[in-house]
């Protein structure tokens, strides 16, 4: 068995299950071992019947006190037996499961885990989990990994797949040096991929992610020592001097701009005016007002008789880049075009067709751009926007398409100095601190599920005010199906709350890329009063007219990210209003909530969200949907980040990092 093999090379592994696999994106053994639990479930002590709370989960231990019998119920085959603690009796029912018939037997004592419910009158669990008692003995001195599933895919094949790669998981080299990982307490690398799929405890499993963490930090090192290269050595070819153009535009903005965006300009004409080749970082909190910096680069570039690129992370985001520059640079000859991956083919290959000819100046859009099909006349500046989205290959390969191509990337990762200048090495880097004259700020509330009430009647008030509301609701599984499921029945439940003729829509991940455009375009046209939505506005999304943001079960976001969402709104003139509902009712996630209420600093917030957050934590909740790293956070690993920066120093390029060899798929995927 090798790394690279595909992951039918696994026994018991056949064909339907490496379709299922495959949906992951999961091809090869090493995807595999790259595919990390979302979560760990230690398995509880057993409670007695009495003792059960009804509606919840539990362990149970009991003796099987009657018959088993298989009944059908319409098109249900029903398992029934009756099972005792001595104390109480209870059912247990199982469907379409008649084989259980020759496993349970009249006497046989089981752990049976489920939850617990009642039916007239009688204590039920319906499609238990069963154990042998010394099985489940052992499983409660084991945390048991919860993969990400998907149809046709159980935990169980997931995890016996993983078993059956242990033997790989024992051979591996270790390329860290010896000395280097007992200086730093760094586990073995066999070691850390044992423990993040079977860790014995807490404490093991995260010290297993930190020594993965560091792996990605310095794989990330390794690739970007590697490309300084090229981009260093880079005269410019695309000088670009418009000053007078810039300030043209800017003079035309309904606003003047704050210090840092003039900064940000400033800096960029200078380096696209310059002898070297711009590689600018522009960091700014969410509604610092980014767009327009990089509105101000494109222009220049147009102007200057090049083509640019402007490539947003989703769709919506591209899509609202697209109307709002090519209004604006029509009044400036510009010739712009926008391309995503729902463009009609036909479309598309007219796009192809004029960004190839020089007749489009600007394109904007998603990945879309990245296909091989997009080739340009003469590209000159490259623009990223929400860049933490986006793998550093993807952003390479978008720059690629022409020689010495400038390069702008636009993030509102708040990251502290010192980190930012590992991470991003190869990049001049401007910040943009203020944000906008004029801003309200935004006026937030941490509340628990008993205000929802008082909520509905506050958003009412402010749809009678023409003021247009964000409702967020969290995706509970990465499973498809629940997130359309959470987001349609809140808003029947929203429709009940709200006063008739309130005009509810929802947006989530599973709908067609121009139903959400669609829906996005209502929004901002002011003919739809709640958008109901999952994290998919988290992004970029500006609707000034938008005052309030309610996202229900506030404590299952990172603060970061709730930052994020916050920076939805708040964007106009009027007061803005952000909810948090805490779903939990614990002191503790009310406290970490409350963060949020107290300051509107994204900086100050990640940071605190570590210190709140203990390491079990940590899954679940992605700090800011970074796709650079799958394991590693820069706050809470800047140690790790900091050792990988001085291997690399150390030992230079002599010391490889293990290759993630992804099968079919040789990027990031998001
Ligand atoms: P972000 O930095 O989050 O990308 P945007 O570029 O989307 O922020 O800007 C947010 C909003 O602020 C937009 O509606 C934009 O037109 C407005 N804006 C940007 N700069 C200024 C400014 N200097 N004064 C007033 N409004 C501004
Ligand atoms: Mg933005």
């Amino acid at each position: 068995m090798r790394k690279e093999d595909s992951i039918q090379t696994i026994k018991g592994i056949g064909e339907k299950t490496a379709e299922s696999f495959a949906r992951l994106g999961i091809f090869t053994i090493d995807d595999l071992l790259h595919t990390y639990p979302r979560n760990y479930l230690s398995y509880e002590e057993p409670v007695c019947i009495r003792d059960a709370a009804v509606g919840e989960r539990h362990a149970i231990r009991a003796m099987i006190t009657s018959y088993v019998t298989v009944k059908q119920v319409r098109s249900l085959k029903l398992t029934i037996l009756t099972v005792s603690d001595g104390d109480m009796t209870m059912h247990m029912t199982w469907f379409n499961q008649p084989f259980l018939r020759n496993v349970f037997h009249k006497g046989d004592s089981y752990i049976f885990v489920g939850t617990v419910k009642v039916k007239n009158g009688m204590r039920v669990m319906e499609q238990a989990e069963y154990y042998k008692l010394p099985v489940y003995a052992g499983m409660q001195q084991e945390m048991q990994p919860v993969y990400p599933l998907t149809s046709g895919l159980s935990n169980k094949t997931f995890q016996k797949a993983i078993m059956a790669t242990r033997e790989l998981i024992c051979q591996m080299d270790d390329y860290v040096p010896e000395e280097v990982r007992a200086e730093h307490s760094l586990m073995e690398l066999s070691e850390a991929y044992e423990n993040i799929h079977f860790p014995m405890n807490q404490a093991v499993l995260k010290n297993a992610i930190r020594r993965l963490a560091f792996d990605e930090f310095y794989q990330f090192l390794y690739d970007m020592a590697s490309m300084k290269k090229t981009t260093q050595l880079q005269e410019n070819l695309h000088k670009i001097v418009q000053g007078k153009a810039v300030a043209d535009y800017i003079s035309n903005l309904p606003f003047s701009l704050t210090k840092g965006q003039q900064q940000a300009i400033e800096d960029i004409l200078a380096d696209m005016g310059g002898d070297g080749v711009m590689n600018r970082l522009i960091q700014g909190d969410v509604g610092s007002g980014k767009t327009v910096v990089a509105a101000a680069a494109l222009l220049a570039c147009a102007k200057a008789g090049y083509q640019g690129a402007l490539m947003a992370p989703t769709e919506v985001l591209a899509r609202q880049h697209y109307e709002e520059l090519a209004e604006q640079f029509a009044q400036y000859d510009i010739r712009t075009a926008c391309l995503v991956g729902s463009t009609p083919l036909k479309e598309k290959r007219r796009i192809y067709e004029a960004i190839q000819q020089g007749e489009v100046d600007i394109v904007i859009g998603t990945h879309a751009l990245l296909e091989d099909k997009v080739e340009f006349k003469d590209l000159a500046l490259v623009v990223t926007d929400e860049q933490h989205r986006f793998g550093v290959n993807q952003r390479k390969k978008l720059s690629d398409k022409g020689y010495g191509v400038h390069t702008l990337v636009m993030s509102a990762t708040p990251i502290p100095r010192t980190l930012a200048i590992i991470l991003y090495a190869d990049m001049d880097i401007s910040i943009i601190k203020e944000l906008p004259k004029g801003r309200k700020p935004i006026k937030n509330c941490v509340v628990g599920t008993n205000y929802r009430q008082t909520a509905y009647q506050f958003i009412a008030g402010q749809i009678a005010e023409h003021s247009q509301i964000y409702v967020v609701c969290p995706m509970v599984e990465e499973s498809e199906t629940l997130d359309v499921t959470n987001v349609t029945e809140y808003v029947d439940t929203m429709r009940a709350n709200l006063p008739a003729g309130t005009r509810i829509e929802m947006l989530h991940g599973q709908m067609r890329a121009d139903e959400k455009n669609e829906i996005m375009k209502r929004f901002s046209e002011g003919e739809i009063d709640v958008l109901v939505s999952t994290t998919v506005i988290e992004v970029g999304v500006n609707n000034p007219n938008a005052t309030v943001m309610m996202v229900e079960n506030a404590e299952r976001f990172g603060l970061a990210q709730l930052h994020q969402l916050r920076g939805r709104v708040g964007r106009g003139k009027k007061q803005s209003y952000c909810i948090f509902i805490n779903g939990k009712e614990s002191e503790e996630s009310m406290e970490r909530l409350r963060v949020l209420e107290n300051s509107n600093d994204g900086f100050f917030i990640a940071s605190e969200d570590l210190k709140l957050r203990g390491p079990g934590d940590f899954f679940g909740i992605r700090q800011s949907g970074d796709a650079l790293f799958e394991l590693a956070d820069i706050y809470n690993h800047a140690d790790m980040l900091q050792l990988a920066q001085d291997m690399l120093k150390k030992y230079g390029k002599t010391i490889q990092p293990v290759r993630r060899n992804r099968g079919g798929i040789s990027e990031t995927v998001l």
